[in-house]
């Protein structure tokens, strides 16, 4: 049954990431509900159902719209496929457990920052202020051990991004800032120090790919909440098998 299960989650991801795909795109800009049906962004159209199946449409249209022709970004499908794999996974790694309420609100918040930051360049104050109180209500049924631990990580994350910001002066941003706090909150301070390790591994390798590549010189500023969420889906998932790994090195 175990299968049965992992594959609703994988569809649930589909549709679920259909919608985050909305949020991160609207949030910034505009109130999401002005507008209940989805349109297409150049002619302005409202969608049949048809052109609204997850991934399904983007591949039958080619990657563009029905009427004007106009391309569709990728992100959008990714983005969905990423969400329903994303589902699939949590509730393949945790059951049904409190860890499963976690892993879906973090892909819940993650994925529309994502779309967020790579479109408009911005982490949303309203996506921040409105998943903060629903970690701080998981973390006070679910405390860390000690239970300090989540202020610690979170006071941790917040001096060090706040001294980056300082020293390199545009190198990271203020959303960035609340972002790490978050999950500084969230993961407490161990687990933390390896989320800002991996963010940052992950920021310079694609640096580096994308400078072979030859598409970006050293000084484009490239949006970093990308990494960070890739880098808290990592710790998420596998913060305590890499840590204890990497104990063992000095055993
Ligand atoms: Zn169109």
């Amino acid at each position: 049954m175990n299968i049965l299960i992992t594959s609703v989650a994988l569809l649930y991801g589909l549709i679920f990431g259909s919608f985050f795909n909305v949020v991160g795109l609207r949030v910034p800009t505009q109130s999401l509900f002005d507008q209940n049906r989805s349109y297409c962004d150049t002619c302005e159209r409202t969608l049949t159902w048809k052109e609204l199946v997850p991934v399904w449409s983007f591949i039958i249209q080619r990657g563009r719209c029905k009427s004007c022709s106009q391309s569709i970004s990728p992100l959008y499908p990714i983005m969905e496929l990423a969400t329903g794999l994303l589902f699939a996974l949590t509730y393949y790694l945790t059951g049904f457990s409190s860890d499963l309420i976690l892993g879906l609100l973090l892909i819940a918040l993650i994925i529309p920052v994502t779309v967020s930051d790579i479109a408009h360049r911005r982490i949303p104050n309203r996506l921040l202020l409105f998943f903060g109180p629903l970690f701080i209500i998981y973390r006070i049924i679910y405390p860390l051990t000690p239970f300090w631990d989540s202020f610690l990580g979170a006071g941790f994350a917040f001096l060090l991004v706040f001294m980056i910001i300082l020293i390199s002066k545009g190198g990271m941003g203020v959303g960035d800032l609340k972002y790490y706090t978050l999950f500084g909150f969230i993961f407490g301070f161990s687990h933390f120090l390896l989320l800002f390790f991996l963010s940052t591994l992950y920021g310079a390798l694609y640096g580096v790919v994308m400078m072979k590549v030859k598409k970006v010189g050293r000084k484009t500023k490239i949006p970093f909440g990308p990494f960070i969420g890739l880098a808290a889906l990592t710790v998420f998932y596998f913060g305590d098998a890499l840590i204890q790994w990497y104990l063992n090195l000095f055993m």
